[in-house]
């Protein structure tokens, strides 16, 4: 299929998707929206892998949502498995909203490291989540020399953003939920255009607090960073395009 915007990232093997996860892919797919779809949590590593073979508009990432830690071991051996048909690494990293305990952060630190490793080693991309924790989990990707860097729904300061897009060449992807984020918004001009992606998070950070989001929604995420950057539309989706066949190079 060819595509003409790319939801970087999203669940299409959350359980809130079992009852019509067919027709919410035939529409995206209708609107020429590619997808990558990660699975973090054991039980929809297999799921999520299962439902991209089945559509030409879907490519699957595995990773490790950070409360979900002590599943390492199992998670490698899925990604060993399933090397060649992955398009990232991820999610995975750190979350400080949820987790207050000195140890668990450490335990999610170490976890971080060594998928950091695997997704270098494996020459893949790799997803970030950083839930109160953007900082920190940029030291850490730094420091471990992290060679394909997709940062998701970034919450973090703007300026740690710029840093990082411009300096180091980070991804940052814009979700769909930056039309009721001033934080998002104003992430949007600091992140190098040539590092700025999109993404929908569906099934969560829907544009409409509190409802189901799906990846059909992407395009409000382009009109909306479109009109923060006040650039064209198609300009604007032809560069985001180009930005993600750029990192995704498994794109087709
Ligand atoms: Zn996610």
């Amino acid at each position: 299929m060819k595509s003409r915007l790319i939801d970087t990232h999203c669940h299409m093997g959350d359980d809130g998707f079992d009852e019509d996860r067919e027709s919410i892919i035939e529409e995206a797919r209708s609107r020429e929206i590619a997808i990558i779809s990660s699975g973090v949590t054991p039980n929809t590593w297999r799921k999520n892998l299962d439902i991209c073979r089945r559509y030409d508009n879907l490519y699957a990432s595995i990773g490790l949502s950070p409360a979900e830690h002590q599943h390492l071991e199992e998670l490698l051996e899925v990604l060993r498995e399933h090397r060649n048909e992955l398009i990232a690494i991820g999610e995975c990293g750190l979350d400080y909203y949820i987790e207050r305990d000195h140890e668990i952060r450490e335990r999610q630190s170490e976890v971080f490291i060594e998928l950091i490793q695997l997704a270098n080693d494996f020459n893949l991309p790799i997803q970030i989540h950083s839930r109160s924790a953007g900082k920190y989990a940029l030291d850490i990707l730094k420091k471990q020399d992290a060679k394909m860097v997709h940062m998701h729904a970034f919450d973090g300061k703007s300026n740690l953003a710029r840093i990082a897009s411009n300096e180091w060449g980070y991804y940052f992807s814009i979700p769909t939920s930056v039309v009721r984020s001033p934080q998002k918004q104003k992430l949007v001009k600091a992140i190098n255009i040539e590092r700025l992606l999109i993404e929908t998070d569906s099934p969560v950070l829907s544009p409409e607090r509190g409802t189901r989001n799906t990846p059909s929604n992407l395009p409000v995420a382009l009109q909306e960073v479109s009109r923060i950057l006040r650039r064209g539309e198609d300009e604007m989706r032809e560069i985001i395009l180009e930005n993600s066949c750029r990192l995704y190079k498994k794109l087709r």
